[in-house]
């Protein structure tokens, strides 16, 4: 039977619940808002299929055991399509390259209560759900069940979440050859009970239910990215994603983490996906330019296979090859998990007591000088004005 500190180190997969023969493995939601397991003792039969399908469990089985370590500066020439997606566009190419080949891709989408969870299609329209990084823990339900039984008929399948998450597939299905799988660069993830309290709170704001979120509009381009909330009653609201939006703050700053993101087994060292994607945040201004700040990643091709698929969108982005300090220099959790935060607790002590922006704005820090630089940022990009000041206010 599965036995550790859930709170501190469960990724919330549902590998446990999803392999459980006699269904002894439930997963609840606990007070914070995180997927954990539940189990129910009487139903167990000692089996241990749980132990072996946890990826907490078996960081040493989901080691890849011959690493390319190359990383690359990459983006999608077709500028329009770029700038649907969150940095370069990398995913919807490989997603094409995939669904061409008769395969399936599984990634994260906004349910039609705007809910992150994963699902698994062909179908070109799905796949264009999942562009864009959805700021919140996404519930990969039975995506993984799905995607075994395509693979079982004998067709190919592209995973993308973040590496907790391939680490997940990959301990459930092992050794096969036909998943190819792309992570994310991921810094944390987000509650989702957070979210459905931020959700809510601005739907009553702006009487009006949302009917799509994005995190990383580029409204002004890829750097600053515009957080673009889209009401069912035709209101929009566009904020800066990081410095203004009260729940992009909380986020950058790791307020509202899962506790296992501040412990992620799965940073560098430890990747394993095929591929791995973040935005380049590290590109200097001639590349930048190059771009039309529509967006560029940093990529890792981390195995054979990884570099296989993506020398087959050879001819639909521009690449060079780049270092890894280059991407770290300005990305740090590549390498390392975020401390905890120092209110975190306190936050969460709170979360049904307090109003969610009130929660918020009293745990996060911020000097009264950045809370300044934030104010005229904001008022630069309202007034059209972002490009002059970006280089003086920091
Ligand atoms: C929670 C999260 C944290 C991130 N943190 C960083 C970071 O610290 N530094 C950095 O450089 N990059 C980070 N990224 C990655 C970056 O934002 C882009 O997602 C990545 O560069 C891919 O860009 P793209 O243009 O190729 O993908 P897009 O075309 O925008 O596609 C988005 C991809 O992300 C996946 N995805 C979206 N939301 C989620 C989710 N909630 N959970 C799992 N998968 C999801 C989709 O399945 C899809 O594959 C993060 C992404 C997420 C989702």
């Amino acid at each position: 039977m599965i036995d550790f500190n859930f709170e501190k180190n469960c990724y919330g997969c549902r590998n446990c619940e999803n392999i459980c023969p006699t269904k002894a493995i439930r997963i609840e939601e606990n007070k914070e808002g995180f997927l954990m397991p539940v189990i129910d003792e009487e139903k167990c039969i000692k089996c241990g299929m749980c132990n072996k399908k946890c990826p907490f469990l078996n960081l040493e089985v989901n080691k890849e055991k011959i690493r390319l370590n190359k990383w690359y500066s990459c983006y999608m020439k077709d500028e329009e399509k770029r700038k649907e997606s969150s940095s370069g566009g990398i995913f919807p190419i490989l997603a094409e390259c995939i669904i061409e080949k008769g395969g399936h891709v599984c990634g994260c989408v906004w349910n039609d209560k705007l809910e992150a969870v994963h699902v698994v299609t062909n179908k070109p329209e799905e796949v264009n759900k999942m562009k864009g990084s959805k700021y919140v823990q996404s519930d990969l339900n039975e995506t993984v069940v799905k995607i075994k039984s395509i693979l079982n008929e004998g067709k190919i399948v592209l995973f993308t979440g973040t590496p907790c998450q391939v680490a997940a597939v990959k301990s459930y299905l092992v050794e096969e050859q036909n998943l190819y799988t792309m992570a994310v660069i991921c810094e944390g993830v987000a509650s989702p009970k957070v979210w459905r309290k931020y959700k809510g709170y601005i739907e009553e704001k702006n009487h009006s239910k949302l009917k799509d979120v994005k995190f990383r509009s580029k409204d002004i381009g890829w750097e600053p990215p515009v957080m673009k909330q889209i009401f069912k009653n035709g209101k929009i609201k566009s904020q800066l994603t990081y410095s203004t939006n009260i729940y992009g703050k909380g986020y950058l700053q790791g307020l509202y983490y899962r506790k296992s993101c501040n412990n992620c087994q799965y940073k560098y060292d430890n990747y394993n996906a095929d591929i791995i994607v973040g935005d380049f945040w590290g590109a200097d201004k001639e590349l930048l330019k190059e771009t039309n700040n529509n967006g560029i990643s940093a990529i890792l091709i981390n195995t054979l296979k990884g570099e296989k698929i993506f020398n087959e969108i050879n001819n639909k982005v521009t690449k060079k090859l780049i270092d890894i300090e280059s991407v770290v220099k300005n990305n740090k959790m590549v390498i390392k998990s975020n401390k905890k935060h120092k209110n975190r607790d306190n936050f969460f002590r709170n979360i049904d007591d307090l109003n969610i922006e009130v929660n918020i704005n009293k745990n996060i820090n911020m000097s009264k000088q950045k809370q300044l630089k934030n104010a005229i940022k904001e008022i630069a990009y309202k007034t059209k004005t972002y490009d002059l000041i970006k280089n003086i206010i920091k």
